[in-house]
């Protein structure tokens, strides 16, 4: 007979791969053993299933994972809701508890599947744990979401403080192995070409290289990170993205360790950050439409251009502007992208080569190692303009004048492109300006060793205003 304490109960882990502050495991343990569940479920997932990047990331993460349970997680690649009945069926299951996501395809799934273990009388049981905030709690007085983040985050910061962690629940003993479970292998998350040198180099996924990072961050008590954060070459960000995306750290993890330094600007500045995401999460889950279609109708009637050659050459970093270049060519090789940078090379693509937005995010959505919905569908169509707290579209950064200011020194532009490094700093954010002499001694050939710009800035930004006034 199975009684309360010898009783089986799933904690299906999803975007929470972390043992610290997950208030759903410390639920399901607290009711008795423990059948420790990840599931790859790309059948529901449809077109936003896991892109490259992210995949490497979650191999290592759900390794890592692993070892902290001592080798106990079970892993299962299909139909969640299929796998979590036939789980339940032969475990005898009496719980399944889980940490709320809110991208629109998992709330679907996520709703089919509470409604079937109910009615099969069992209990489903999902718990906050992603965001400091649940995304409905925070509207307006008068009823209804933000659109505009200044009054959302005066909002999110006049509420009581976020919920404090919970410690990691005690599981010796408890952790239940199935048999039948897949090797992590069998979910064929590793790339079949090694393209991954530069991300093995740059990350490490895992709920230990998380917190130590963020430990790193308090221990500098975020030194420079107010005017750093903008500066591609300084090492001023947190880069927790990737982390807090697979839940290997939460936001009331961070926000519960920045409590001490919370008078500190640099530390508000940061802060501030966090809760862009709190936003983004907050219309994703308001407008689920968000990824796919323009927030503002206006923009329906806009004609993209769409070219494919122009498209390539942006995604393989040869446009001929260095700080675009560097940017996507920085994407490419360790799956992130600095955010000044990652809104200039938005900016160009969708104004000064007028592509859609959706197409610029796809890409991005395949190489970060931190893609989100919320985060990446609200980001595009924020630079794009056609987002909700949009920057207006007159607003077209030139990547020239962004490298003099935000790469003084061409630090960064020289890393990511190697051919470049020899130009002085004079020239460098724009090689066509320099003569013929300079460009030989820096072994710089136009066209051939770097390509000349796609595009003349001036030209093309009159261009996409003149298109966007037809959409009027
Ligand atoms: C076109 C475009 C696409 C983007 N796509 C993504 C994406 O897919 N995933 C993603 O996490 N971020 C995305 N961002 C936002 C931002 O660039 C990254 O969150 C940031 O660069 C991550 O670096 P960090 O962790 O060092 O940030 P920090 O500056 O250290 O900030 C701390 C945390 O705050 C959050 N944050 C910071 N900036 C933003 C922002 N502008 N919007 C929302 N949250 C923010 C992140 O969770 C970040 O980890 C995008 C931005 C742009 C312009």
């Amino acid at each position: 007979m199975i009684t309360e304490s010898t009783a089986t109960h799933i904690h299906w882990f999803r975007q929470d791969l972390r043992l610290e502050d997950n208030p759903s495991l410390v639920a399901a343990a607290r009711a008795g053993r423990v059948l420790p569940v990840y599931i790859l479920d790309d059948e529901n997932a449809g077109n936003f299933r896991m892109g490259g990047a992210s995949r490497w990331w979650l191999r290592r993460s759900l390794s890592a994972l692993n070892a902290s349970l001592g080798g106990t997680l079970n892993f299962y690649r299909g139909d969640a809701g299929e796998i979590l009945d036939e789980l339940c069926q032969r475990f005898g299951v009496q719980e399944v508890h889980w940490t709320r996501c809110y991208e629109p395809w998992r709330i679907a799934r996520d709703t089919a599947i509470k409604k079937a273990l109910t009615a099969a009388g069992i209990s489903a049981r999902s718990h906050a744990g992603a965001l400091l905030f649940e995304p409905w709690s925070i509207s307006k007085n008068s009823g209804g979401y933000y659109q505009i983040f200044s009054p959302f985050y005066k909002k999110l910061r006049a509420q009581d403080a976020p919920d404090e962690p919970v410690s990691k629940p005690a599981l010796d003993g408890l952790l239940v192995e199935d048999p039948q479970a897949l090797a992590l292998d069998a979910l064929e998350l590793a790339p079949r070409v090694a393209w991954d040198t530069g991300l093995c180099a740059r990350w490490e996924p895992g709920e230990a290289s998380a917190l130590d990072r963020l430990a790193a961050m308090v221990d500098a008590q975020f030194e420079d990170y107010a005017e750093g954060r903008d500066f591609p070459a300084r090492d001023s960000v947190s880069r927790l993205s990737p982390h807090l995306h697979f839940g290997e750290v939460s936001p009331r993890q961070i926000w519960q360790a920045t409590e001490p330094l919370e008078a500190d600007p640099q530390v508000e500045a940061f802060r501030r950050q966090l809760c862009w995401r709190e936003f983004s999460y907050s219309l994703l889950f308001h407008v689920p439409e968000l990824p796919t279609e323009n927030f503002r109708k206006s923009f329906d009637a806009f004609a993209w251009k769409n070219d494919p050659t122009q498209l390539a050459r942006w995604q393989q970093g040869r446009t001929g502007f260095p700080l675009v270049d560097a940017g996507m060519r920085e994407l490419w090789e360790t799956g992130t992208m600095h955010n000044r940078v990652r809104m200039i090379a938005a900016s160009f693509l969708v104004k000064n080569l007028q592509i859609d937005w959706r197409l610029g995010a796809a890409w991005f959505w395949d190489c970060l190692v931190d893609a989100d919905l919320a985060n990446n569908s609200a980001s595009w169509q924020w630079v794009a303009g056609s987002g909700t707290d949009a920057a207006p579209y007159f607003r077209i950064f030139n990547p020239t004048s962004q490298a003099k200011k935000y790469d003084p020194d061409g630090r960064y532009i020289r890393r990511f492109i190697p051919e470049l490094k020899s130009l002085p700093n004079k020239y460098l954010f724009n090689p066509c300006s320099a003569p013929e002499s300079v460009l030989e001694a820096a072994n710089v050939r136009l066209g051939k060793t770097y390509p000349r710009p796609m595009v003349d800035l001036k030209q093309s930004r009159q261009q996409a205003l003149d298109a966007y006034q037809l959409t009027r």
